[in-house]
């Protein structure tokens, strides 16, 4: 086992991280920008070191100096966390030249399963199901011939794309051309290839994921399902498991695709296959994620599992104890992400001091989270500022704890959803659980449609 970890990451998945390696008896090593020099990330690590300026690319994207501070404090291994370095390939061969275990899965895999084409091909080939779709199309006129023959609307999605970027929806043949060429500026920008292709906009559609767990010896373990329909600009608010739309029959194939594609490639670690079940109940493979999950705690609140712990462990070269027979989905568990942004203002992000907090707690509600009181939420990062999760007998119950939860959730200084999740948490859709990827959309417009009738 190793005796001490660099943390990669910064804000509540730096810190849940940490916790890890302490519950494990290992040593932490936190990096942080000139902005977290009171981040919590950076208290509660046995040793932190200051890596650059507040932009993520001088710091938290900053490969040499956290490789230095890697070597230099004597970390053996580097957990990425999610986002930032956590799939970038080159990263990953850099701590495998420098003899350093990178927590996750080798950078081959990474480039790999990263390449949405790519990834579409290889599990196509192993005979798991794909959306339908085109290649990599560099012509304007060519894809827009292709979508025609596909049908509108489509997507146009970056191959490299990821966190709902490089992603755009063209309704209509006349949108095409500038949807295409900004979509492909997009990723150029952000990820560094402009490289596109077209996917069949599937519709009604739920978001259905599955959680993989891989040692280095080849057994794969599927923890079940997340479903994660509840989106805004493409990016998740609510995540719960189980899926209240599938069946034990669907849930079992689904696994049995998702532990494919894990074969198929050989894959190592944790990771995520992302699928969309559509109305006829028919799923379709639609990327995997090679690192943690946001939404990793409402497996664990589930399954009783502690992903983390066992990401370090597998890295470590341990096998996997726990067996596919052992895993059972106890009750359900629900996740909303409090983000300090403005619902009423197109999400904008929020940022200042918080004044007061107070965090829910009682049996089974986890608040996964960095900020403190006084703490300031710097202007240069992710909006997220925590996850609440709950966990109960039923999925009613644990909406019931969840409203609870959430009632008693007190942070001020920055604008956030708390308000904004009630109201999801009442609504019928969301209740009955009938609810696809456009629910936030019709929501709301329900929620527009209800404020101009009172006024
Ligand atoms: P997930 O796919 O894990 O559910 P999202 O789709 O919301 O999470 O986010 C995907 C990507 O968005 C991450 O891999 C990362 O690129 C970015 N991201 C989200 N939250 C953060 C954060 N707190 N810090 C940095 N990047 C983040
Ligand atoms: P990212 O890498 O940014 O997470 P994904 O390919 O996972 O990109 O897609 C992000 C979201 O967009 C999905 O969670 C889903 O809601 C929606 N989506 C993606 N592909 C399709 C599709 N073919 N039809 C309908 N919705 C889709
Ligand atoms: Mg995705």
């Amino acid at each position: 086992m190793f005796s001490k970890i660099l943390i990669a990451n910064r804000g509540e998945i730096a810190v849940r991280i940490i916790r890890a390696c302490r519950e494990m008896g290992i040593s932490t090593v936190a990096v942080y920008s000139q902005a977290d020099k009171d981040a919590l990330h950076v208290s509660i690590a046995d040793e932190s070191y200051c890596i650059g300026g507040p932009q993520v690319a001088d710091s938290y994207l900053n490969m040499a100096a956290i490789l230095t501070v890697a070597v230099v404090s004597g970390a053996q291994a580097i957990h990425p966390g999610y986002g930032l370095l956590s799939e970038n390939a080159k990263f990953v061969s850099l701590c495998e030249k420098c003899n350093i275990e990178f927590i996750g899965p080798s950078s081959e895999m990474i480039s790999k399963l990263g390449d949405k084409d790519e990834a579409r091909r290889t599990m196509k080939n192993a005979g798991v199901p794909v959306t339908p779709g085109t290649d990599i199309i560099d012509d304007v006129g060519t894809a827009k011939q292709k979508a025609a023959e596909i049908g509108f609307p489509v997507l146009i999605k970056a191959r490299s794309g990821g966190g709902g970027r490089g992603i755009r929806l063209v309704r209509r043949e006349e949108e095409f051309e500038n949807a295409f060429n900004s979509a492909s500026a997009e990723a150029a920008s952000a990820f560094g290839d402009g490289a596109v292709y077209i996917e069949k906009y599937l519709k009604p559609v739920k978001h259905i994921e599955m959680q993989l767990l891989c040692d280095k010896f080849g057994n794969v373990i599927c923890l079940g399902e997340r479903e994660c329909s509840v989106q805004r600009k493409n990016q998740k608010l609510i995540e719960e498991s189980p899926s209240p739309a599938i069946t034990p029959e669907i849930r079992a194939n689904m696994m049995a695709a998702a532990k494919k594609a894990a074969l198929a490639v050989g894959y190592e670690n944790a990771g995520t296959v992302e699928f969309l079940l559509d109305e006829n109940k028919n799923f379709y493979f639609m990327e995997m994620n090679t690192r943690l999950q946001v939404e990793h705690p409402v497996t664990e609140m589930v399954t009783g599992i502690d992903l983390v712990q066992w990401q370090i462990r597998i890295a470590a070269g341990a096998r996997l104890t726990v067996t596919q027979e052992k895993v059972y989905l106890h009750g359900n568990a629900i996740e909303c992400r409090i983000n300090s942004e403005d619902p009423d203002n197109n999400f904008r992000p929020s940022c200042g001091t918080i004044n007061l907090l107070h965090i829910p707690g009682g049996p089974n509600v986890r608040f996964d989270t960095a900020i403190y009181q006084d703490y300031t939420v710097p202007p240069y990062y992710d909006s997220m500022i925590g996850k609440l999760i709950v966990q109960a007998r039923s999925r009613e119950l644990a909406i019931r704890k969840m409203k609870m939860a959430l009632s008693e959730l007190i942070i001020l200084g920055v604008i956030h959803n708390r308000g904004l999740h009630l109201d999801i948490l009442s609504d019928e859709d969301f209740v009955n659980g009938t609810y696809t990827t456009s629910f936030m959309e019709e929501f709301e417009k329900r929620h527009r449609a209800a404020k101009k009738e009172n006024e």
